[in-house]
Order: C-alpha cells, then structure tokens, then sequence
C-alpha cells in the first residue's frame, strides 16, 4: 500500500443527513483526480447514505466493537459495517480514550478484531500535554503501541492529544521525531493529527517519516480539505 493517505474524521457532526450527503458530494468532487489515498469517517447514522452517493473516496467509521453481536447496547459490530460495505475504521481516537474511557487493551481487542474482519484500521496514538511536559511522551506512545499485531491493513496516526481540536500543532521537529519512533517500532505508515489546516500543511507535509494526515475539524470544509490534501501531493521531504 504505497503513497500517501489523506483522512477526514468528521467527530460528531454534521447535526443533518442533508449536510452531511451535501459535504460528501464535495468533497468526493473535490478530491477525485488526487493521485493519493483518501478516506472520510462520517458519524455511523450516515455511512449508508454517504457511501450510496460517493465513488472517488472511501469511507470508514469511526469506532467499532470487538464482538461480532449480542448483548452490547449501543455497540456497533465488525460485522454490522462489513455488511454495509465499510472496509476502513478508526480505533482508539484519543477522544474515545479520554472522554469514552476506552483503554489500551480494550482497544488492542477491538484493532486485532477489525483487522481480523479484514478492515484498514488507523489506530491513534498521541500523549497528553503533562505527558510532554515530563519528558515521557515516547514511554506513553510505545506503551499503546504495545502487542499491536503485524498485519499489512494497519495505519498508525500520531495525534498528540494537545494538538487536537487546539488550534496548536506540533512542531515538525516533534512530529518527525515521533514518526521515526513509530516506523521504527512497527514499520506501518505513520499519519499526523492535530490541528492539520491549509496554512500549516505544506510545511507539516514535508516532515520525513509522513505518509498523510488525519485532519478533523478542517474535514468538514470541502476546500480546506483539498488544499490540505493537495500539500501531501506538492511537498514531499
Ligand atoms: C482528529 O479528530 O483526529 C483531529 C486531529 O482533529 P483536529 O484536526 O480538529 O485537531
């Protein structure tokens, strides 16, 4: 799975169906002659929808269970998106992790089953800001990176929890620093979160050890998404 990936999580929005087939289309529009891999993690009410409607990108969900069916309410199953037609999920979004308290086993049970379903699976990885703070940013990331299996389908993103949604990215500095890690200990393709905008991509895209971005909030802006995923196109390392 060569070349780099282009990812939008859309978090909890928009609030419509018509919005969200709305940015869908343009955003399958916008970024259809990209030579780059792209994908959007719409919320789960709109996945049927939105997949009727593209045909350049992919979509994924944002979370899935580690049991196929059964006694779980308000879990969604591999298997439930399989028959949908999902083939892409996020695990262990740090939003998940710290307002959902999802923690590093249970999300290795769900990656390892997802991977199993035969999914592409972006796990997410990232310290919190006291975490960097004391020095222990790489103790924190190689531990949830631990007993991940090697298989071909899984994409790692490097998403510091005090660059999400904060307007603060990380230096290229930082994020080089940390992909080297990251490539190192599991030899996957490494994608940087956190605060990713049309302003900071081109300089963030040429950071070496990058092979996309997962970008949130500026996902849901059909133009802010192309030139961010443009940037991973024009400014190699
Ligand atoms: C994310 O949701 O994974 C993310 C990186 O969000 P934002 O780009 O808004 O910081």
């Amino acid at each position: 799975m060569e070349g780099r990936l282009i990812a939008g999580n859309w978090k909890m929005n928009p609030r419509t169906l018509k919005e969200a087939i709305e940015l869908a289309r343009g955003v399958d529009e916008a970024l259809k002659d990209l030579p780059i891999e792209k994908v959007i993690f719409p919320p789960f009410v709109f996945l049927t929808e939105v997949l009727r409607i593209v045909g350049n990108i992919n979509i994924g969900a944002q979370n899935v269970f580690y049991e196929d069916s059964g006694a779980f309410t308000g879990e969604i199953s591999p298997a439930m998106l399989k028959d949908i037609g999902i083939n892409w999920v996020i695990i262990g979004h740090s939003e998940r992790r710290n307002i959902l308290k999802e923690d590093d086993e249970t999300i290795l049970k769900k990656v390892k089953r997802a991977l199993e379903w035969g999914f592409r699976v972006i796990l997410c990885v990232g310290e919190k800001l006291q975490d960097r703070e004391l020095n222990r940013h790489k103790d924190v990331v190689k531990r949830q990176l631990d007993g991940l299996p090697d298989h071909e389908n899984l994409i790692i993103a490097y998403e510091p929890v005090w660059a999400i949604g904060t307007g603060k990215n990380a230096t290229p500095e930082q994020i080089e620093e940390m992909h080297t890690l990251i490539k190192d200990l599991t030899g996957k393709k490494v994608l940087y979160g956190g605060s990713v905008n049309p302003e900071n991509s081109r300089e963030l895209s040429m950071v070496k050890n990058l092979d996309g971005f997962l970008v949130g909030g500026a996902s849901l802006k059909v133009e802010s998404f192309q030139q961010i995923a443009r940037s991973l196109l024009e400014f190699h390392p």
